[in-house]
C-alpha cells in the first residue's frame, strides 16, 4: 500500500529524523535512505511508535545495531526504530542479570564477568544488541544465546509482557522473540559464577576473531547460516570462491564465510554476489547456502 505522506505527521515526541542513509546504520555501510528513524528514549515509545505505524498503514522496521543487515539501496519508505541503545544499566541478582535489549552484547558480556560472573564470555565481539542477540539466536564458540536466556520482555500485537523462555522457541539463528514477530525490550539471563577461568576465555575468543575475521572491512559478519556437516566457510573456499568480487562486494580473503564491502559496494553488488556464490557452491559441492543475514 502507498502512503500518503502528505496527510502524515509523526508526533513531536518521537524526535524522528528524516531522510537518513541506511549505510550509516548498518555494518555493512549499503543502503539508501530510510524516510524516518527513531531512536526510542523509552519502553512505551516504541509500543507507541508501532501503534502509530499500524494505524496508518506505515511500514515499520527494527534495528539494534544493524550488524546482521543488508539494507536495500532503494531505501525504506517508513519508519526505523534503531533500538541501539541501553534505557538503563543491567540489573544484577545473584547469578541473574536483566539487560535492556538496546545494550551492546560485548558491554554486557565485559560487565558480567567484571562482575565475577560467566557464561557469556564466548559471546564477548558480538558487536550487535542484546535485542538483536535475542532475535538472531546469536552464538560463538560453542555458546549460544539459547542457553542462558531464561526470561524476555518482549511487546507482541500491543501487549507488552515478561514470557519464560521455552524449548524450542530458539535454535540455530532462529528465534520467535524476532521482529516483526516481537520486539525484544528486555532480557533475562542466568549465569553461573565465574570459576576463574572466564576473563581468560574471552581474551581467547576476542584474539582469534581478531585474527581469523576481516574486521577491519565493512560487514556483517557470516554471510551465510552453517549447512549440516559443513562449515559454509570451507565450501566457499573449496569452490575457489576465495577474493571473487562483484563491483565493491568481495568473498574476503581473509575468511570466505564473510562477504565484505572492499569500498563502494552496493546492496545490488553484494546480493549478486551472493547468489553467484550459492550458484557456484551448489554446482561444485552440492550443498544449498541460506543467508543468515536479515534484508531490509
Ligand atoms: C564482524 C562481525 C562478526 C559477527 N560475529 C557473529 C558471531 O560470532 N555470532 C553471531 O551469531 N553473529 C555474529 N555477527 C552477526 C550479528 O552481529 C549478530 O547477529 C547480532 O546479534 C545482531 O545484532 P544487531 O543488534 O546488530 O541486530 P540487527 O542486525 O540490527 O538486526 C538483526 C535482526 O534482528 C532483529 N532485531 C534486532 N533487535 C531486535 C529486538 N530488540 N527485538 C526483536 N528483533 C530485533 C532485526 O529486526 C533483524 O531482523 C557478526 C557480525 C559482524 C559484523
Amino acid at each position: 500500500m502507498m502512503v500518503n505522506w502528505d496527510n502524515i505527521e509523526l508526533p513531536e515526541s518521537f524526535l524522528a529524523e528524516q531522510n537518513i542513509p541506511l549505510s550509516e546504520l548498518t555494518s555493512f555501510r549499503v543502503g539508501g535512505k530510510a524516510r524516518f528513524v527513531i531512536r526510542p528514549h523509552s519502553y512505551e515509545t516504541i509500543r507507541e511508535i508501532v501503534s502509530f505505524a499500524e494505524s496508518n498503514g506505515i511500514r515499520c522496521m527494527l534495528l539494534g545495531k544493524g550488524t546482521n543487515v543488508l539494507a536495500s539501496d532503494r531505501g525504506f519508505d517508513g519508519i526505523i526504530i534503531r533500538f541501539d541503545a541501553p534505557l538503563h544499566e543491567p540489573v544484577f541478582r545473584g547469578t541473574r542479570v536483566i539487560a535492556c535489549c538496546g545494550t551492546s552484547m560485548t558491554v554486557l558480556a565485559r560487565e558480567t564477568i567484571r562482575r565475577g560472573l560467566m557464561g557469556m564470555e564466548r559471546l564477548c565481539g558480538i558487536p550487535g544488541t542484546v535485542g538483536g542477540a535475542c532475535a538472531m539466536n546469536a552464538g560463538a564458540y560453542g555458546a549460544e544465546i539459547k542457553k542462558i536466556l531464561t526470561r524476555i520482555r518482549i511487546l507482541r500485537n500491543g501487549t507488552d509482557e515478561w514470557v519464560n523462555v521455552k524449548d524450542g522457541d530458539l535454535g540455530y539463528r532462529r528465534s520467535i522473540f524476532s521482529y516483526p514477530e516481537a520486539i525484544a525490550l528486555e532480557a533475562e539471563f542466568c549465569l553461573a559464577q565465574d570459576d576463574g577461568t572466564a576473563y581468560e576465555i574471552m581474551h581467547d575468543c576476542m584474539e582469534r576473531r581478531r585474527q581469523k575475521q576481516p574486521l577491519e572491512l565493512p560487514s556483517a559478519g557470516s554471510t551465510f547460516k552453517r549447512p549440516e556437516g559443513h562449515f559454509a566457510g570451507a565450501l566457499i573456499e573449496q569452490s575457489g570462491l576465495k577474493g571473487c568480487t562483484i563491483g565493491g562486494a568481495q568473498v574476503s580473503e581473509k575468511h570466505a564465510g564473510f562477504i565484505v564491502n572492499i569500498g563502494g559496494a552496493t546492496e545490488a553488488d553484494i546480493s549478486a554476489l551472493i547468489a553467484y556464490v550459492q550458484n557456484v557452491v551448489k554446482e561444485r559441492t552440492g550443498v544449498d547456502l541460506e543467508p543468515e543475514i536479515k534484508r531490509i
